[in-house]
C-alpha cells in the first residue's frame, strides 16, 4: 500500500513530515519533491533500505545513486578526505541543485554507491526534501522516483504513473522547480570533472573552480564510457516514441515536410516562439515555454516526454534551443532521451526513421 499525503512545497506540514521520516527510520522507502525533480529516498546506510529502492525503480544494481543531507555534520559522515577548496565552497553552493562526487566512508554501504569507493553528495534546496532528512536523522539516499529508463518525474502523477504501489509514502508537493536533475560534479580529482550538467551551470563553476572539464558527452553528443561515471552507461529519460532533434533550425520546416510526405503522423514539442509557426496545420503541438525563459522549458521538458508518449502520433520532433546556462542541461537530456538522434540536414531523418511510405 502507497499512502499519498499532500505536502505543502513551502510551509511543510510537520505532522506529515514526521510520519514519512518515521517510515525511512524503519527502513522503508518514501518519495519527496526537490528542487530538481521527486527522489524516491531510504535511509542511505542501511543496505536492505536502499536495496528496495532499486527494485521499486526496476534499477541496475551498480548504478549509483546521490546520497542527500540536511546539514554538514552528515557531509563527514559519508565522505572523507574532503578537500579543503569544497569543504569552504559547500557553505556557498548548499543547499542546491549541485551534487559532489568525493570518497566514501565505512558507513556507506556499497549497495548505496554501485559499488563504487566514491559517494555522491547533495544538500538539496526543497522545504519538503530537507525537512525530511532532518528529522529522519539520516542521510537519504535517493535518484529519481521513476522507473529505470523513463523520464524523471517533475508532477506526482508521473510518480503515481510510475511506481504507485511499489514504495510506502509519496508526499505529493506540485511541480519541481528546475525539473531537471542536479548537476554533478567530480572533485576527487583536479581539475574537477563535469559528470552531468544540471541548474547549477558550467558558468557557475568555472567561476567557482577556475578550470573544469566539460567531456563532450556532457553534451550528450556521445555516452559516457563506463570508466568514466558508472550510471551513465544507461539509457536515461527515454520516451517510448521515436524523438528526433534538429539541431538545425533553419531545416525544421524541412524536416517535417518530408516526414509528413511518408504518413508520418508528428507531435513537436516546440518553444513558444516556434509553435506560432506551425499553428493550425495537421501537427500535435507540445509546447514547451518560452526561449526567453529556459527555466520554463527546463520545468516542461520531462512532461512533454510523458505528453509524447501518451499522444496518439508516430513520432516526436523537438528543436535545439540554447547550451548557456540550464540549456546545457536541457540539450543533454533532449539528446539522450532521442537515443542520440541529431539531425543537421533533411536527409539525416532517414539514419534514424526507416523508409516509413504508405
Ligand atoms: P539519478 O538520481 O537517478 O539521476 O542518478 C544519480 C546519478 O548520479 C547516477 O546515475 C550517476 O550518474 C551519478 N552518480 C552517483 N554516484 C556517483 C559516483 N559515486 N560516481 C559517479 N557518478 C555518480
Ligand atoms: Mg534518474
Amino acid at each position: 500500500m502507497t499512502e499519498v499525503l499532500k505536502v505543502d512545497p513551502l510551509y511543510p506540514e510537520l505532522d506529515k513530515i514526521k510520519k514519512a521520516a518515521n517510515v525511512i527510520k524503519a527502513g522503508g522507502t518514501v518519495v519527496f519533491p526537490t528542487e530538481t525533480v521527486y527522489g524516491l529516498g531510504a535511509n542511505a546506510l542501511d543496505p536492505e533500505a536502499v536495496k528496495k529502492i532499486f527494485i521499486a525503480k526496476n534499477r541496475p544494481m551498480d548504478n549509483p545513486l546521490i546520497v542527500h543531507i540536511s546539514n554538514i555534520d552528515q557531509l563527514y559522515e559519508v565522505a572523507k578526505d574532503i578537500p579543503k577548496k569544497i569543504i569552504n565552497l559547500v557553505n556557498i553552493v548548499w543547499p542546491g541543485p549541485l551534487t559532489f562526487v568525493l570518497k566514501k566512508t565505512e558507513k556507506v554501504p556499497k549497495e548505496t554507491t554501485g559499488g563504487l569507493e566514491t559517494v555522491a553528495v547533495r544538500m538539496p534546496a526543497h522545504p519538503v526534501a530537507l525537512a525530511l532528512i532532518n528529522e529522519s536523522g539520516v542521510p537519504i539516499a535517493a535518484p529519481s522516483a521513476n522507473l529505470a529508463t523513463k523520464p524523471s518525474p517533475t508532477r506526482v502523477e508521473h510518480v503515481i504513473d510510475d511506481i504507485y504501489g511499489k514504495v510506502d509514502v509519496i508526499l505529493d508537493s506540485g511541480e519541481t522547480f528546475f525539473g531537471v536533475e542536479s548537476t554533478v560534479i567530480n572533485v576527487t580529482v583536479d581539475p574537477p570533472v563535469l559528470l552531468r550538467p544540471g541548474p547549477f551551470s558550467v558558468e557557475e563553476l568555472e567561476r567557482l573552480f577556475g578550470k573544469v572539464v566539460v567531456p563532450e558527452q556532457a553534451k550528450g553528443t556521445a555516452e559516457f564510457d563506463v570508466a568514466l561515471a558508472p550510471g551513465m552507461k544507461y539509457k536515461h529519460y527515454a520516451p517510448t516514441k521515436r524523438l528526433l532533434v534538429v539541431e538545425n533550425r533553419s531545416v525544421l520546416r524541412g524536416v517535417i515536410n518530408e516526414l509528413q510526405k511518408r504518413s508520418c503522423r508528428i507531435a513537436l514539442l516546440c518553444a513558444s516562439e516556434v509553435c506560432k509557426q506551425f499553428r493550425g496545420e495537421k501537427i500535435e503541438i507540445i509546447e514547451l515555454g518560452s526561449e526567453n525563459n529556459l527555466y520554463e522549458i527546463s520545468r516542461n521538458l520531462f512532461d512533454s516526454f510523458r505528453k509524447l508518449d501518451k499522444s496518439n502520433v508516430d513520432i516526436g520532433v523537438i528543436h535545439s534551443i540554447s547550451e548557456k546556462g540550464i540549456g546545457l542541461a536541457i540539450m543533454n537530456r533532449t539528446r539522450k532521451a532521442s537515443g542520440f538522434s541529431s539531425i543537421y540536414n533533411i536527409e539525416d531523418v532517414w539514419k534514424y526513421v526507416g523508409n516509413k511510405t504508405q
